[in-house]
């Protein structure tokens, strides 16, 4: 009986009732209290202004973003005017009529106008933005019905327009709106819903540079909210342009380059210069445009590219990883030289080339399978030959080829100022421990990284900076994108010695110059100046090989170094033709603007003359 089991219960068990009744009381009452709060209190700090009738109505002005040029000042990202259509905050129930309203002017399904109410239920004290970069037929529409649409803003921003579209995305980058989790981000304070940020590229890289300082205005509206005009006592703040920025890239030869890796699916290709580290041009294929995603890309297309085969986001410049191939027949020369395997006459190593090299129980074949017959170190380069590199590898031997490699910093990352740059891969006796297991690997490996397979990987890039070394008798400088006279990119020399690296010249030229090296169809045919380099076989296990080929120009006194890779069934001799297509194009470059030069000069002086 109820009756009797209350006077049964002890005083303890009662007291514990009576608490939890009161907490129940308690629980709605301080959720209304936190509602009152929520729409009273901080709806009115951040609208304190216009808390008196609603007369007064804050606008945020976002800053103008810094425009970016190339190294002439080209214009390669700019802002150009956008408008979008917001609704100001106002309860949840009138939020979903005033969509339901719009619907029919901004073509938005039931479905986006849910949406719409989700996104808004997060954040009830800001502005809702309902339709972003609408064009100017809308734009006209919703101006003559404003007046039916209380609470209705029209904003004119300044959208990011990329000029030259997809022939930069992968340096540029893109800008999208912030997002909910970064704007709890203590760097993201100034920036509001909607405010742009730099998503990859040179946008994400120097945002802070970009980005600026929002202002704000205040005006006047009605009961009705719609705006009266600007409020007098009220001077509005204006914003700060975000700064400028000037990069190393020559827009007229990105421009080439972008041309010339038109044929190419998936590949990537760099230009440095090898005496301060500026970066001339990058291209990596495939790429997207980057004005379809700063302009409000739909989530299929975003889907689309992101889980594309192909990995078009995928800067392969600085996040491909290749087994570097022959191209990395330099540094094992290096090593061998360094370890006086290789005398400069380069006379001290000489073998005998039969198509490749029994090594234990494997045969390590020679791409030339009837072999090179005898062959030292000049024109083991020269024509590739993988045997002569063996030999030399077991020299070396495993653990001092690896070491070296470590030491010689070129498979770190570079230190380029763009995100998200990859490290390659240099093996050691951990690492073979862990991935191969105890015993399962051993001196056989070593032939394969001393021609630059098997287990060793770098990006073009890094293979760029390596080449770029051994054009400056070993000097060496960080790359970058950011043209800016102050700073030293300087960084501390290769630990190989300057005779050492001046013994690759004549080899590295031979192999595009002489009649048997392996680029020999890539030769600069009725030009002074000769190009050099080295190509490369890059072994795929899930399909075809990539073709490399790593070109300096003028061999002599290196102006330009470019790397390119083309993923799938080239052989670097094909891929050395990208490379002198664009030396020429450089070449043709440069000409052109030393006689423009001339001429000015020579005009100037006419005038002077008369
Ligand atoms: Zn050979």
């Amino acid at each position: 009986m109820p009756y009797r089991g209350l006077h049964e219960e002890s005083v303890s068990n009662r007291l514990l009732k009576a608490r939890v009744a009161k907490v129940l009381f308690l629980v709605p009452f301080l959720l209304l209290l936190a509602i009152f709060f929520r729409y009273q209190v901080l709806h009115t700090t951040e609208y304190s202004l216009h808390s008196e009738e609603n007369r007064l109505r804050r606008i945020e002005l976002p800053p103008p973003r810094g425009l970016i040029t190339d190294r002439n000042g080209m214009v390669l990202a700019e802002n150009i005017p956008s408008y979008s259509i917001e609704l100001y905050p106002q309860p949840i129930d009138s939020m979903r009529i005033a969509l339901e309203r719009l619907a029919v002017l901004l073509d938005l399904d039931p479905g986006e106008q849910e949406q719409l109410v989700q996104k808004y239920r997060l954040r009830t004290q800001s502005p809702l933005r309902v339709a972003t970069d609408i064009d100017e037929k809308t734009l006209a529409v919703v101006e003559e019905h404003r007046s039916e649409f209380p609470g209705i803003f029209i904003r004119s921003d300044m959208k990011r327009s990329y000029v030259y579209g997809e022939k930069l995305a992968h340096i540029l980058g893109y800008v999208g709106e912030i997002n909910e989790n970064e704007l709890e981000d203590e760097r993201y304070k100034d920036y509001i819903m909607g405010s742009l940020i730099g998503r990859s590229g040179i946008e994400a890289q120097y945002e802070s540079l970009l980005h600026g300082e929002r202002g704000v205005k205040f005006v006047e509206v009605d009961a009705h909210g719609r705006e009266l005009g600007p409020f007098r006592d009220k001077p509005p703040i204006l914003p700060i342009i975000g700064e400028d920025i000037q990069l190393t890239i020559d827009l007229r030869l990105q421009e080439e380059m972008h041309r010339i890796m038109e044929p190419v699916e998936i590949g990537a290709t760099v230009a440095m210069d090898p005496n301060n580290g500026e970066i001339l041009a990058i291209v990596s294929k495939p790429d997207f445009n980057p004005n379809r995603l700063s302009s409000g890309i739909s989530g299929a297309e975003f889907r689309e590219l992101l889980f594309h085969p192909n990995k078009p986001f995928l800067n392969r410049v600085i996040q491909g990883l290749y087994p570097p191939g022959s191209t990395f027949k330099v540094f094992t020369a290096l090593v061998g030289a360094d370890l006086d395997f290789i005398k400069p006459d380069g006379k001290s190593l000489e073998i005998t080339c039969r198509g490749g090299l029994q090594f234990g129980k494997r045969f390590f074949g020679c791409w030339k399978a009837g072999g090179h017959g005898k062959i030292e170190y000049k024109q083991a380069i020269v024509q590739s030959c993988d045997t002569f590199f063996y030999q030399l590898g077991i020299k070396i031997g495993l653990e001092r080829f690896c070491q070296y490699g470590k030491e010689s910093q070129f498979f770190e990352k570079t230190g380029i100022d763009l995100p998200n740059e990859e490290s390659g891969l240099v093996p050691d006796e951990i690492w073979y421990n862990r991935n191969y297991g105890r015993g399962n690997w051993g001196p056989g490996n070593m032939l394969n990284l001393a021609i630059g397979q098997g287990e060793i990987s770098l990006s073009p890039l890094q293979l760029a900076n390596l080449y770029a070394a051994i054009c400056n008798a070993g000097k060496r400088f960080r790359p970058h994108l950011l043209k800016e006279k102050v700073k030293n990119y300087r960084l501390s020399d290769i630990d190989f010695a300057p005779e050492h690296i001046a013994m690759l010249r004549e080899p590295l030229t031979g192999v595009v110059n002489s009649p048997l090296g392996t680029a020999r169809g890539s030769r600069l045919w009725g030009h002074e100046r000769k190009m050099a380099g080295k190509t490369g076989t890059s072994q795929n296990p899930h399909g075809e090989d990539h073709g490399l080929f790593v070109g300096f120009y003028p061999a002599d006194v290196p102006e330009i170094v470019v790397s390119a890779v083309v993923e799938h069934g080239l052989h670097g001799s094909a891929v050395a033709r990208y490379v002198r297509d664009l030396i020429l194009a450089y070449i043709e470059i440069k000409v052109s603007r030393e006689q423009s030069e001339l001429a000015k000069i020579s005009s100037t002086n006419t005038v002077a003359g008369n």
